[in-house]
């Protein structure tokens, strides 16, 4: 015996009672088959219903489509026989609006560009249909959505017929079914006719309006992402927040965010190229009274960052027969050795000879080389055990 599908033609019934045929074992959960359901199990895209079976929590709900039965997963085994079960309002109102929506704006598609729905996904979020395109203008998809609002706004009748597939072919379903036998349609007036086993609403302004939220490629396809209903409203109170905030600190209206934004970010690359200039000429002077003893150039320092131990030996190695051997101790120990154009000392050659005395991962060429990781109680210390290889190199 299958279960009596009670949401197939009552899809605004919230309360029903029930007699259990069944319990299955599924581990810390129960399986709970009925004779009849309003709870919708996960199917078509569209997810489950949530609710209560006498008061626990439905956890999931979905079809076994070898016994035709529906599954509701419980935490616990109902007390008796005959059960009462509450469908979750607020979540079936909302898919009713996200489905009967993409249904919408589904048709709107073929009807406007000849796309057909390829899948369907209703997210908690968001929902996507891929279209079999490679690309959708931001001119179409409003286009799409203009007829999607326009169908809605003309209040049209949502109903549900049932045709059998011998007759099918003439009911001009929107998309081919592979089902067999007694086939549910969802038929919104004048519009669309679609094979569907999904919750839908009565009359088309049920599904408040429907907005467009994105559009991306997917796997060769357009994929393309969009909110019905009440949805619509909580992402406008949202993103009408956000450009708020966004207004109030670039100090301009709502609708020149985008104007003032780009300005300020302009700003920024400029402020981030004078950083660079001035600590550029900055180190250039560093690097000129920097102590060079013997031919080499000793300096240990903190928080500096590889890139301006890098720069700044580099300044330094530009004077004539110099070694400079640089360590820092930020997050973690890093060294810099170069040496200038003249010079014959081999930096890669003491740096290797360097990690292999303190560990650390790096390399280089015979005129510069890096390395971090290294383990010393301090940069000194390193700096000390380099020197003398560096010495006797020279
Ligand atoms: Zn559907």
């Amino acid at each position: 015996m299958k279960t009596e599908r009670l949401y197939y033609d009552e899809p605004y019934l919230l309360e029903f009672d029930a007699e259990v045929v069944e319990t299955l074992d599924l581990g810390d959960r129960v399986g709970v088959i009925l004779d009849r359901t309003a709870f919708y199990p996960t199917s078509g895209g569209q997810p489950n219903d949530t609710g209560t079976i006498d008061g626990v929590a439905l956890v999931d709900c979905y079809d076994d489509e070898k016994s035709g039965n529906i599954i509701h997963v419980v935490a616990e085994k109902p007390r008796s026989g005959r059960v009462h079960g509450q469908v979750d309002a607020a979540r079936r109102t909302d898919h009713r609006q996200q489905h009967s929506g993409q249904h919408v704006l589904s048709q709107a598609f073929v009807e406007l560009f000849g796309w057909a729905t390829v899948s369907f996904h209703l997210g908690a979020v968001t929902c996507t249909i891929d279209l079999p395109v490679d690309s959708i203008s931001s001119d179409q998809a409003a286009s799409a959505e203009d007829l999607a609002n326009r169908i809605v706004q003309e209040n049209r009748a949502v109903s549900i017929r049932y045709l059998n597939q011998d007759n099918i072919a003439e009911a001009g379903l929107r998309k081919a079914t592979e089902r067999t036998g007694e086939i549910r349609v969802i038929d919104i007036s004048g519009f669309d006719r679609s094979a569907c086993g999904g919750t839908h609403v009565r009359m088309t302004h049920e599904i408040g309006p429907i907005l467009i939220t994105g559009i991306s490629r997917a796997k060769k396809q357009a994929r393309v992402e969009f909110i019905c209903g009440n949805r619509v409203l909580r992402h406008a109170r949202e993103a009408n927040r956000a450009l708020e905030t966004i207004s109030q600190t670039v100090s301009s209206s709502l609708f020149d965010t985008p104007s003032a934004v780009a300005a300020v970010w302009g700003d920024l690359q400029q402020a981030r190229k004078r950083i660079e200039d001035l600590e550029s000429r900055l180190l250039d002077h560093e690097a000129a009274a920097f102590q060079v003893k013997d031919g080499l150039a000793l300096g240990a320092f903190r928080d500096r960052g590889i890139e301006t131990l890098k720069l700044l030996a580099a300044k330094i190695a530009a004077r004539p027969a110099t070694v400079v051997l640089l360590a820092d101790q930020s997050d973690q120990l890093r060294i810099v050795f170069a040496r200038s154009a003249d010079s014959v000392v081999d930096v890669s050659a003491i740096l290797k000879k360097t990690i292999e005395q303190f560990g650390g991962r790096g390399g280089g060429r015979p005129n510069v080389a890096q390395a971090g990781g290294l383990n010393a109680l301090s940069a000194e210390t390193i700096l000390e055990f380099a020197a003398k290889l560096a010495r006797q190199a020279g």
